[in-house]
């Protein structure tokens, strides 16, 4: 037998105590007892958004809350901004081209953050720009972007700013109404602590006026008909009534850590990810790491694709390699939702014990050591 470690930046490990809420039998989604559970899921997202504004469930993965911020706040035609620079901001970008929007990329180089100053730029020279599309985090390449600023930068227009927080929202701060993000999007399988299926949309409400004037077709994901029903305690079609009763359970348990403390160990994990990584000699992919997921350069000599089958295979453990161009060049070693000191551990004594198997030169034990420095509790 061998022992299975899912590390990945999504799905993450769901918590026991998730797992045996949705192992419960199936309620009745239009019965008083789910109204219960959606309406405490529904508090408990506002919580975590940081927002007095509702936020709506749907049943699908992340894509299916970035495809609802397209098609309910912009018409066939609209400008927008497509911030790129890894794979989910394309997604963005491919998304609005899909659905008719007339769309300006604003391109990073993969591994860098976005700077405001360009997004501001583009702003002045194009004129109309209906929606800001970025990134809180780009899972692809571990960076974090800057989306409070660019959300002040659209603040005082008639623009919004939608991000993309499905590997970020739960694992730092981004308070959606202190920042003023008018869309904010996340998934129940990262740091959410949940199986992949549900998708979470905020929307301000300027974005709401938005989506009166709105008017690319859509149904299933129709917010504002969503809205109606979940205020009455139910949903527009079946939920995924498992998932959202696992959500309710997730929710406290983030609720009993504090969002404060849930993000301090994220910070806390990342630290000793990346000091074990630089004890190894690998460098940092990305230019403004983001508190969820570290990216790293494979070391000169080693196959990054070797790298990550070897660790799976051999040692059971399951992280994430580089996409596109990075294939073989980064891997990624997560840090979000139900993680804690020794998942760190195993992902670094995995990589530590593949380097040395592939005939990587360094000292065994040392990124291991490093990372026990940031970890140990102390008296
Ligand atoms: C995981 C992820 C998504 C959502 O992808 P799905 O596969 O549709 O759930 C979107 N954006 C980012 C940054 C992600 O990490």
């Amino acid at each position: 037998m061998l022992k299975q470690y899912l590390l990945t930046a999504g799905p993450t490990p769901v918590p026991e105590r998730v797992a045996l809420a949705m192992a419960q039998p199936v309620l009745y989604h239009r019965a008083p007892a789910f109204a219960e559970v959606l309406k405490e899921a529904l508090a408990g997202l506002k919580w975590v958004f940081q927002t007095t504004q509702p936020v709506i469930v749907l049943a699908g993965s992340g894509t299916s809350g970035m495809e609802a911020a397209v098609v309910n706040f912009l018409s066939r035609g609209d400008k927008a901004i497509c911030i790129r620079g890894g794979k989910f901001g394309e997604r963005w970008s491919n998304l609005c081209t899909a659905h008719g929007v007339q769309v300006i990329n604003l391109d990073v180089e993969w591994g860098q953050a976005v700077r405001p100053a360009d997004v501001q730029a583009l702003l002045d020279r194009e004129g109309d720009v209906r929606a800001v599309f970025a990134t809180a985090s780009e899972s692809s390449t571990g960076v974090a972007h800057p989306v409070g600023e660019i959300a002040e930068l659209v603040r005082a227009r008639d623009t919004l700013c939608v991000v993309d927080a499905v590997s970020a929202l739960g694992a730092f701060d981004v308070p959606m109404d202190k920042w003023g993000i008018d869309v904010l999007v996340t998934g129940s399988q990262k740091a959410l602590m949940l199986p992949p299926g549900l998708a979470f949309v905020g929307v301000s409400e300027k974005a709401w006026g938005a989506c009166k004037r709105a008017n690319l077709p859509r149904f299933y994901l129709d917010l504002a008909r969503e809205r109606k029903s979940q205020d009455k305690g139910e949903t527009a079609f079946t939920p995924a009534i498992s998932l959202v009763v696992g959500l309710c359970e997730a929710l406290r348990m983030l609720k009993e850590e504090g969002l404060d403390n849930v993000f301090a160990r994220h910070l806390k994990l990342a630290d000793a990810t990346r000091k074990a990584c630089a004890a190894l000699g690998c460098q940092l992919f990305a230019a403004s790491p983001a508190p969820s997921v570290t990216a790293v350069r494979v070391p000169a000599g080693v196959d990054g694709s070797a790298l990550v089958k070897h660790l799976r295979t051999r040692y059971g453990i399951t992280i994430a390699g580089g996409q596109d161009h990075l294939k073989g060049k980064i891997f990624r070693i997560a840090h979000l939702g139900y993680f804690g000191t020794f998942d760190i551990l195993t992902a670094i004594s995995g990589v530590e014990m593949t380097l040395a198997d592939l005939g990587y030169s360094f000292e065994l034990g040392s990124g291991i050591r490093a990372a026990e420095q940031v970890l140990r509790v102390g008296v």
